[in-house]
């Protein structure tokens, strides 16, 4: 596995492969890297046959307010844990490379048909943020897959929206959320928590199950659910950012009308803001 730091060095390397017949998978990341990432990387050596890591943490996603200075950075533990998934080249430009103007970009990219919801309206610029930086990747490696964690299932939507609108050639999979055995979906935001908080993080996506189960047992009502499960949030310990039943191709508000559902839950405990999701169609098994 080899490191890459610059844009000229691995567009070359890239190139290298494609002439050689090869496949390019990427799998974009911010490091510090759980058995969550690691399962993208795994599921990406199946389909390509070269696959780059990238890892950055970037400055255009993070609000004022957000972790930004904080973000754990673990990069020797994350060589070894990409290495040992067979993982080809990490990819890790500076930000001098990828903001030749500063901790900003003259374009943006914005998937505006999908953003101003859920985590988009809680962190306004957050996509567009991701966007911006996933298209650069996508320019820069071109890459012939890319991989994403369903656990950002909203993230997932706007990158594989992007890709349609800008017609890029590039095949958007999606991975299934990794959890602990107690439910709580891995993060690198779990990092920040407590013993005690680590006990109640779980509470999150039991909640998520309730909600789904009572749904599939013929609960009607999803405004007044919705209104309910934040109670509930609040009441375990969290502050519950939103809880929200949407149609799951195009996260519009669901109504027992639809079939096909997400249910997503943000909420805050201590310093850390945690997401998961569920999605299932109704009367059937959970996707
Ligand atoms: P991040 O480093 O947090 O930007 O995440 C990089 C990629 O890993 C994104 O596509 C995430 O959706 C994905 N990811 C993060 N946590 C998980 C998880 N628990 N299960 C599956 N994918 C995940």
């Amino acid at each position: 596995m080899k490191i890459i730091k610059s844009i000229t060095e691995i567009r070359d390397i890239v190139k290298s492969h494609r002439q050689a017949g090869q496949s390019i998978g990427l799998v974009p990341t911010m490091g510090n890297l759980h058995q969550g990432h690691i399962s993208l990387v795994e599921k990406m050596c199946r389909h390509a046959d070269i696959v780059i890591t990238s890892i950055y943490v970037n400055p255009l996603q993070f609000g004022k307010n957000e972790d930004l200075d904080a973000y754990p950075k673990t990069f020797e533990a994350d060589q070894q844990k990409l290495e040992t998934a067979n993982c080809n080249y990490i990819f890790m430009p500076s930000s001098t490379e990828i903001y030749p103007n500063g901790n900003h970009s003259k374009t943006l990219v914005s998937v505006n048909a999908l953003d101003g919801i859920l985590c988009g309206e809680s962190r306004p610029g957050h996509f567009t943020g991701v966007a911006t930086i996933v298209a650069k990747l996508f320019n820069i490696i071109t890459p012939d897959h890319a991989i994403f964690g369903l656990k950002d299932y909203q993230q997932f939507l706007v990158i594989k929206q992007m890709v349609i609108d800008l017609c890029l050639p590039i095949k958007v999979m999606g991975a299934q959320i990794k959890q602990k055995k107690n439910g709580l979906a891995l993060s690198s935001r779990n990092g920040y928590l407590t013993a005690e908080q680590l006990e109640i993080a779980p509470r999150l996506n039991q909640i998520l199950n309730i909600i789904k189960q009572n749904i599939q047992d013929g609960e009607t009502n999803f405004r007044e659910i919705e209104k309910q499960a934040i109670m509930i949030i609040n009441d375990s310990g969290f502050k519950a950012d939103y809880f929200e039943i949407r149609q799951q191709d195009n996260l519009e508000i669901a109504t027992v009308a639809n079939h096909k559902l997400a249910i997503f839950i943000a909420a805050h405990i201590g310093t850390a803001r945690l997401i998961d999701n569920i999605r299932f169609e109704l009367n059937e098994k959970t996707l």
